[in-house]
């Protein structure tokens, strides 16, 4: 039986292919009626999934080609973030930003608006300049920054097609530091949130939200030195992992020790298993002028979703314009929960914690597991019409849809 990462969703297609060509991909869309592509199955839920085939896009090859002078990257679409993060480190280049871990596909990440954190730096799906995908008529096409309706095929939910190749903006290669601290009130790290985000490039808060205080507060410093103190919460002393008990050998370096990009931005190491694996994640992307109503409303409700949570993760993120992003059009503030692996538990709790988040703007991550479904979503996205126009023009038959998208998008 195939699963995704968390094991929490069995992969329900026919079939499941790896094509070793662009070609060869392009002959298996075409041949069939229902296709969907599959990344590193990192989503948490049926969204990759398909009554059809599913095709991994791992196995084209291809090489990963920098452009000094338009400072851009082309990439097959299928390469994990670390890998191609150590290529651009080894040849003088970097991306402005990373998510957590560096295990997931660079296709697959963009395709769901998947971020890392940084007032003044966009989802990871804002970097991208360019991409190739086979449409359902097997034939390959591209579309760059720029081009009519770029901003609906980024954030595609794999809808628009199969991406073989996605362009990438870099810059020249930076070092960064990682400075923990503990135990900040919230009090104190409410009333001063500004200041605190803008403390470092980089910056996650960690919490239970019950405690009465951000247990963990992450700063990853570029070019610049980090606060000696946080309003009184003082250094971590010793290397921590943000769950309590999970084995700080998956963390990348702390301690403040300078160091690569890739190696700092990343919360864990390449090497190791993030997380602890057994566990479910949500995320909601509210705007950051409602911030501060969601997270007391978040501290009001905790008492009753508590039990389920291993630990929440405060982040931001800067707006861009892609149609179907958590970030487009404002800056947000991203509140994340690690659940346990309890499927019909945290699905019991997301309708309260989307009844307090929704009317504030708040936009579930794609990836992520929530329970909105295209009613509620539909007001959240200005450009959601406008990405199902899209779907239904590019591929009218419906090949890349499934019931995820027939769920949240109404496309059915
Ligand atoms: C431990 C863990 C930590 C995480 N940390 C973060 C984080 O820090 N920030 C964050 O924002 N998210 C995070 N996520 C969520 C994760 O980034 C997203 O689920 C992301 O989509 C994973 O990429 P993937 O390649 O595994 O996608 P998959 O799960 O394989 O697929 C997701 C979607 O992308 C589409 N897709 C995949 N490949 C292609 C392709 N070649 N062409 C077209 N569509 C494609 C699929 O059809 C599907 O719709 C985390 C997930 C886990 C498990």
């Amino acid at each position: 039986m195939e699963r995704n990462w968390a094991g929490s969703h069995v992969f329900g297609a026919a079939e499941v292919r790896r094509p070793t060509s662009v070609d060869e991909l392009g002959g298996i869309v075409a041949g069939h009626d229902r296709v969907r592509a599959l990344g590193t199955r990192h989503a948490f839920t049926d969204l990759a999934d398909t009554t059809g085939v599913l095709v991994e896009t791992s196995g084209l090859g291809g090489d990963v080609e920098i452009d000094a002078d338009r400072r851009v990257v082309r990439v097959p679409g299928g390469l994990r973030y670390g890998d191609l993060a150590g290529h651009l480190a080894r040849h003088g280049w970097a991306l402005a930003t990373m998510a957590s871990l560096p295990h997931i596909s660079v296709a697959g990440a963009v395709a769901t608006g998947t971020h890392g954190s940084g007032d003044r730096t966009g989802s990871l799906a804002a970097a991208v300049a360019g991409l190739e995908l086979i449409g359902p008529d097997g034939g390959l096409r591209r579309i760059e920054r720029g081009d009519a309706d770029f901003d609906g095929h980024v954030v595609s939910l794999g809808a628009l097609g199969v991406v073989t190749e996605v362009t990438l903006d870099v810059e020249p290669t930076y070092d960064v530091r990682q400075d923990l601290f503990t135990d900040l009130p919230w009090a104190v790290a409410a009333e001063h949130l500004d200041e605190l985000t803008a403390s470092a490039y980089s910056v996650s808060l960690f919490t239970d939200w019950v405690s009465g205080t951000v247990q963990q507060v992450w700063l990853k410093s570029r070019g610049t030195e980090p606060p000696v103190d946080l309003w009184g919460s003082g250094p971590a002393t010793t290397t921590l992992h943000m769950l309590a008990g999970a084995g700080i050998e998956a963390v990348t370096e702390q301690g403040g020790v300078p160091g690569p990009w890739h190696q700092r931005l990343p919360h864990f190491r390449m090497e190791f298993t993030p997380s602890r694996g057994e566990e479910l994640q949500s995320e909601y992307l509210v705007p950051r002028d409602r911030v501060h109503e969601a997270i007391d409303r978040l501290r009001g409700l905790a008492p009753s979703f508590a039990p389920l949570l291993q630990v929440s993760e405060v982040r931001t993120i800067a707006a861009d314009d892609l149609w179907l992003s958590g970030a487009q059009g404002h800056d947000v503030v991203g509140l994340h929960f690690t659940w346990i692996r309890d499927v019909p538990g945290v699905y019991a709790v997301l309708p309260a914690i989307e009844d307090a988040l929704l009317p504030l703007g708040g936009r579930p991550h794609w990836g992520k597991c929530f329970a909105a479904g295209a009613d509620a979503l539909r007001p959240l996205y200005p450009r959601f019409d406008d990405f199902r126009a899209l779907v239904r023009r590019v591929d009218p038959g419906r090949k890349f849809t499934n019931s995820f998208l027939g769920r949240t998008l109404d496309l059915g």
